[in-house]
């Protein structure tokens, strides 16, 4: 019983993808990309594309890392999957998990791998509860959190948490950068989560003494305070960590995207004690499957330790600053970011999509946010040269002259 009809044979895979092939894009770019390495992909008619995005901040070290490749080939000639998490000592997930902590605060100790960042957010949400013995949450309109039904309950999007509901009770929602909302947070909530730069957002960056404030409040009334490295960890803003430029230290922190090196991987991170609270009645704990795949840990490692050797997080800001000097066009009405991670204002998404559909055309790969589609995404892997930084500016250009 093929499910494929007999006239699909006379189809290309484009149109066989958007037939068979379940995506929920309201624009689907449906390019057919054949190979990608480094800064560039090639779809399925020989065209190369200078990729501006990075899979959303997933390659920062550039698609098909030599090393990444390498250690993903050794690892599956090893073993692939041992059982369910947790049984067995796995020596990559050992290795990457002493990696990251060697360069994290001495509070932020304990791994939690997992497949995605909204599995991380999953776990994080369960782990505040059972640490607090709290049953509220906290988090911040606008904010993207992932798109599992916790995940959602929690996300800063109404029009979006309206579709599913039910949702998970007890959650408030706060706004970024504003001190009154800080008094939502009570006594009674077991954590709040924050994106350290708000990216679906449209790049929002905290201001300093609000996200001080936020941790005051935190300590002030024992919610935890986790944040939200999906998207904006491992070198984007050009730290290692968003929150060193912040000044302060979540109680958990989150990550994923880039944490894999090109293969799904998330974490929630915490100090030993807070994640006692899971580890103690493992029957309550926290179960995945395929979490900390040992072939994703160490595509991940090999990916982080490309990342540290590189020395490239140290350019990170000038390319940005780059950016936004050859971003000059009357059509751009602010440029907001913070290293490489950047939203290019544009009147509407009509302009927006159109100017992307120019920069597609012309080879140069970038897309919008999920709640602020008239800014254009500039997020590219952090090894993107200066060179190309200038012709990937150019090409913006041209595109807003053409409209
Ligand atoms: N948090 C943030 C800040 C994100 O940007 C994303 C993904 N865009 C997620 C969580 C969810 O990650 P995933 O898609 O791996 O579930």
């Amino acid at each position: 019983f093929s499910t494929f009809a007999e006239n699909d044979r006379d189809m290309n895979n484009r149109q066989l993808f958007l037939q068979h092939v379940a995506q929920t894009s309201d624009a689907p770019l449906a390019l057919e990309i054949v190979k990608a390495e480094g800064m560039y992909m090639w779809d399925a008619n020989g065209r190369k594309y200078l990729d501006l995005i990075a899979g959303i901040s997933v390659c920062n070290m550039g698609h098909c890392h030599p090393a990444v490749v390498k250690a993903i080939q050794e690892q599956a000639q090893q073993y692939m999957h041992l059982l369910v998490y947790g049984e067995f000592v796995q020596s990559p997930q050992v290795a990457y998990a002493k990696a990251l902590t060697q360069h994290l605060p001495e509070n932020l100790d304990c791994v939690y791998f997992t497949n995605s960042g909204a599995e991380a957010v999953e776990g994080a949400m369960k782990l505040a509860k059972r640490f607090t013995g709290r049953t509220e949450i906290a988090a911040f309109n606008r904010s993207y959190h992932g798109s599992t039904q916790g995940a959602l309950s929690i996300l800063g999007d109404e029009y979006w948490r309206n579709a599913y509901r039910p949702l998970l009770p007890g959650i408030q929602h706060l706004e970024y950068n504003n001190y009154a909302s800080l008094e939502l947070i009570t006594r009674n909530t077991a954590a709040v989560f924050a994106e350290s730069v708000q990216g679906e957002g449209g790049v929002i960056v905290p201001q300093p003494e609000w996200i001080h404030a936020l941790r005051a409040k935190c300590n002030e009334t024992g919610a935890l305070l986790i944040l939200d490295e999906v998207q904006c960890g491992l070198g984007r803003n050009g730290t290692l960590w968003a929150f060193e430029q912040l000044g302060i230290v979540p109680d958990i922190l989150l990550l994923g995207k880039a944490l894999g090196g090109g293969m799904p991987l998330g974490a929630f991170i915490s100090s030993h004690t807070i994640m006692w609270s899971l580890t103690n009645n493992p029957v309550l704990g926290h179960i995945t499957t395929f979490g900390g795949h040992p072939v994703n840990c160490a595509a991940g490692l090999a990916g982080f330790n490309a990342l540290l050797e590189s020395q490239v997080i140290k350019d990170v800001k000038a390319k940005g600053e780059l950016f936004r000097k050859h971003l000059q066009h009357p059509a751009i009405k602010a440029v907001r970011s913070l290293g490489l991670m950047m939203a290019v204002e544009l009147e509407s998404f009509e302009v927006n999509k159109k100017t992307i559909d120019y920069c597609i055309a012309n080879g140069v790969l970038t897309d919008w946010f999920l709640f602020a589609a008239e800014c254009m995404r500039i997020a590219p892997p952090l090894i993107i040269t200066e060179e190309e930084i200038v012709q990937a500016c150019k090409v913006i250009c041209e595109g807003l002259d053409k409209l």
